[in-house]
């Protein structure tokens, strides 16, 4: 098959890239001419485990390639993917002005029958605005599909090329069988493809995006009473979870959710909760409880310094906003390293792979390491934001000759407090029992 994806970031170039490696000839576009320029050249501009191997084979393969021109990559292909970004706009509402312009812009390039799939996280009623702005400037014959993305950053590839299920959100029979045909080979062990109306399909996004938020608020409620209680949430976690009913996964607690899809898309389900004059009261404290989730981890380490923190050496392990990737949009590092900086903290970070998008957010005032020990080198405390595999099972007799004070506030329980304790460490995590030396 003929597809052009357009927007090529997490979604986009994963989704193109696996398109490809399945047999399809696939254009991938964007307005960024210096990303297309590196792709081109077979350089991922973004860290995603498996995928520049990817990108690089389906290129040789001439089965992939790259341009800034979507009115050629729209005449070229039947099926056109959107993978546009969908920011939050001050309201949290979703801004549509990348999907409808982007659409606008098919509509002027169409020269025959074409299925426009939605991939982007975009509100109830997108599909149908899709097809006006399309049909006000073509009279070809097309189909609009909503087909939202459940990949995770970090683990894309898999996650695309084995996905759980796909959803497909049209009325129309062709279009269900382009889309039955294209996901084929990525659904051989069963998994399925549900099909609904494109309202049913938009909505699923955000519910299962808000689901995965809440579960987590939730624990990071559990885990705050646990502090109080003197209950330790790591094993409430374990004798919950153990339910199937629950599940194990999402249940753990920490300095709450970030990235680019959870606190958008919650904010975005409350809104057009609001315009639908429907009061959504579940999320709207799962955001509060996020918020608050930060400030309460930040205020742990302000406190144990009385808030005198200039002249105070802090280390931060993990910038981007979940291990295995380089996103830090939304990430909790930026809240927490801003409130230590504004209380006069010198910030020595290292991250496996976001040093370089970090230096977005903070440029010279902090001081970014290749390596977790030369961040902590005279460090007054460790701060562990992000859970990457590498910090699980640091040299904690190196530390120790390293840090100036023994101190580790971990925001990810990613430690044994018993350990930390017959190792002379103060050390702090959530919902779990404080070691002081
Ligand atoms: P991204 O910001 O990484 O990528 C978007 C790309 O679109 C960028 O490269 C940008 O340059 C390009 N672009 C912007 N305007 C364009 C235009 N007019 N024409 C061509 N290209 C244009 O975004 P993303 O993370 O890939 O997310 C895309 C959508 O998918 C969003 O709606 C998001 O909510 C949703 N989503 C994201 C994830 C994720 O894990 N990142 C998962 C599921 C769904």
């Amino acid at each position: 098959m003929k597809i052009s994806v357009i927007g090529t970031g997490y979604v986009g170039l994963v989704a193109g890239t696996c398109f490809a490696e399945t047999g399809n000839d696939v254009i991938c576009v964007d307005i960024d001419e210096k990303k297309v320029r590196m792709l081109r050249k077979a350089k991922s501009p973004i860290y995603e485990p498996g995928l520049e191997e990817l990108i690089k084979k389906n290129i040789h393969e001439k089965r992939l390639t790259f341009t800034t021109d979507i009115e050629q990559a729209v005449r070229k292909t039947e099926v056109i993917f959107l993978a546009l970004p969908t920011p939050p706009m001050e309201d949290g509402s979703a801004d549509l002005k990348h999907v409808l312009g982007v659409a606008q812009i098919i509509g002027k390039s169409m020269n025959g029958y074409k299925v426009i799939v939605n991939k982007s996280t975009v509100p109830v009623g997108t599909s149908d605005r899709v097809r006006e702005a399309v049909s006000k400037y073509s009279k070809h014959e097309f189909d609009v599909v909503s087909n939202p993305e459940f990949l995770k950053e970090g683990a894309a590839v898999m996650d695309f090329l084995k996905p759980d299920r796909i959803v497909v959100g049209t009325r129309s029979p062709k279009a269900i069988s382009i889309m039955q045909d294209l996901y084929g080979p990525f659904i051989r062990t069963g998994n399925p493809v549900i099909v609904m109306d494109e309202r049913s399909s938009e909505l699923t996004k955000y519910a299962a995006n808000s689901m995965l938020a809440t579960k987590i608020s939730f624990m990071n409620e559990i885990a705050n009473l646990c502090e109080r209680v003197g209950a330790d949430v790591d094993m409430v976690r374990k004798g919950v979870g153990s339910d199937p009913r629950v599940g194990q996964q999402f249940l753990f607690a920490g300095v709450g959710y970030g990235g680019s899809c959870f606190p958008k898309d919650v904010s975005a389900l409350v809104k057009t909760s609001k315009d639908y004059k429907y009061d959504f009261k579940i999320l709207n404290a799962v955001m509060d409880v996020n918020k608050n989730q930060r400030m309460l981890f930040t205020k742990k380490i302000l406190s144990h310094f009385n808030k005198k923190l200039s002249k105070k050496h802090i280390a931060v392990w993990g910038l981007s906003f979940k291990p295995n990737t380089d996103d830090m949009r939304e990430a909790p590092s930026i809240m927490i390293i801003k409130e230590l900086l504004k209380y006069g903290a010198t910030v020595h970070a290292h991250d496996p792979v976001a040093n370089e998008e970090a230096k977005k957010h903070f440029g010279s005032s902090i001081k970014y390491y290749h390596n977790n020990y030369d961040a902590v080198k005279g460090a007054d405390a460790l701060v562990v934001v992000t859970e990457w595999n590498e910090f699980r099972r640091p040299d904690f007799e190196r530390m120790k000759k390293l840090m100036r004070n023994c101190v580790i506030f971990d925001g990810r329980n990613i430690y044994n407090p018993q350990v930390l304790r017959e190792m002379g460490f103060t050390y702090f995590s959530i919902g779990r029992e404080t070691v002081n030396d």
